[in-house]
């Protein structure tokens, strides 16, 4: 490793079982294996995830492991190369896909590692990226394209959601609902219009993501807490084709099933907090309905996907990336989150001192 790394690191961790996240000062800097990739860290998403880790809610306390460094969504430089490594080279600037599965299991081996069932994730399982540096593992390096800015290098990861979602569930030519808005659900609307959807509706409880899901491309949103269903399956012939579910609550997956046409394709995304009741019989069965279970992004085809559309210049992701701040400003990008005032916030990580490290911040600063 270069000598110009320093040993330790500020970080945010989860260190204790209650809610919140602590700014810890001296953190080693993770010494990368030999077929990792040392990556100085530039720019991080704050994700949802992040912020059920942040509230200490009962998937996090069953899953998370304590005393990590939290993060997974980041763009940064390689600093370093462990000495099994055989095309990243340092200077590359670079994201990753969060997900790390085990490389062996048959959905590993059959081009689905997404579903891995040891899948480690960054951040959740290992150290991961709020912090400026972070090691993962070679293979799940992904070189950034020279033309895509930092700011959205920084969220490929829920925009890889996103695309994944739209892609599984097929949108060119259909109409598409989809109900709640938030970060995810937003990139959808501008991906399903990228990816060909005929009309777009939308269905949220926040007004200002609804006028957003408006300026996106939607053609017409709805407030989730006033009845919609019998009024959107009027505007589009017995319901919308395709549904992405994208809120995880129980009523807008019920409804956004009862509102989808006979044959309709439904994908959820979001995760409901508990188990969810629902008539299959009425809303599936005789329906002839197809329901696709998303998780996470393939591994590439998604990625390759998500660059071209962003090269395309057919997203529009400024408006969703609501705020850049300072990594010691957490508290504030968490506060943000849960008022509403921001959707997605990106956190700018400082490097520490250390001729290697300034060498990319100046860098990635031109770029971002
Ligand atoms: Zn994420
Ligand atoms: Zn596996």
């Amino acid at each position: 490793m270069s000598t110009s790394l320093p040993a330790s690191m500020p970080a945010i961790c989860k260190l204790n079982d209650a809610p919140g996240l602590n700014f810890c000062q001296d953190v080693p800097v993770p010494e990368p294996g030999p077929r990792d990739v040392l990556v100085a860290v530039t720019h991080a998403g704050i994700c949802g995830t992040d912020r059920h880790i942040y509230e200490w809610d009962a998937w996090s306390r069953n899953r998370v492991k304590l005393g990590i460094t939290t993060g997974h969504e980041f763009v940064g430089r390689v600093v370093a190369v462990g000495e099994a490594t055989q095309r990243i080279e340092v200077g590359q600037r670079v994201s990753a896909e969060g997900h790390i599965g085990c490389g062996f299991c048959e959905a590993c081996r059959t081009g689905n590692g997404h579903i891995c069932e040891t899948v480690d994730i960054l951040g959740i399982d290992c150290n991961g990226c709020f912090a400026p540096f972070i090691s993962v593992p070679e293979t799940n390096i992904w070189p950034v394209h020279p033309e895509i800015p930092n700011k959205v290098a920084a969220v490929f990861d829920p925009l890889g959601n996103a695309v994944h979602t739209v892609m599984a569930a097929g949108v060119s030519g259909k109409t598409v609902l989809i109900t709640g808005v938030g970060i995810i659900g937003l990139m959808a609307v501008t991906v399903a219009k990228a990816a060909g959807a005929t009309r777009i509706f939308v269905t949220d409880v926040d007004p200002r993501r609804l006028e957003l899901a408006m300026k996106l491309g939607a053609e017409q949103s709805f407030d989730a807490r006033q009845p919609w269903v019998d009024k959107l399956r009027q505007t589009c012939r017995g319901g919308p084709q395709v549904l992405l579910e994208m809120s995880g609550h129980a009523t807008a997956i019920r409804h956004g099933l009862e509102a989808l046409h006979n044959g309709g394709r439904a994908a959820l995304l979001g995760i409901p907090a508990d188990e969810v009741k629902l008539d299959l019989s009425e809303l599936i069965i005789f329906r002839g309905a197809t329901v696709l279970g998303i998780n996470g992004r393939k591994m590439f085809e998604t990625w390759y996907q998500m660059e071209n559309l962003i090269l395309s210049e057919q997203l529009e992701l400024d408006s969703i990336i609501t705020h850049q701040i300072d990594m010691k400003d957490f508290e504030t990008g968490f506060a943000m989150m849960q008022s509403g005032e921001a959707i997605k916030v990106v956190m700018k990580i400082p490097q520490s001192e250390g001729e290697a490290c300034q060498t990319v911040n100046s860098t990635s600063e031109q770029l971002s």
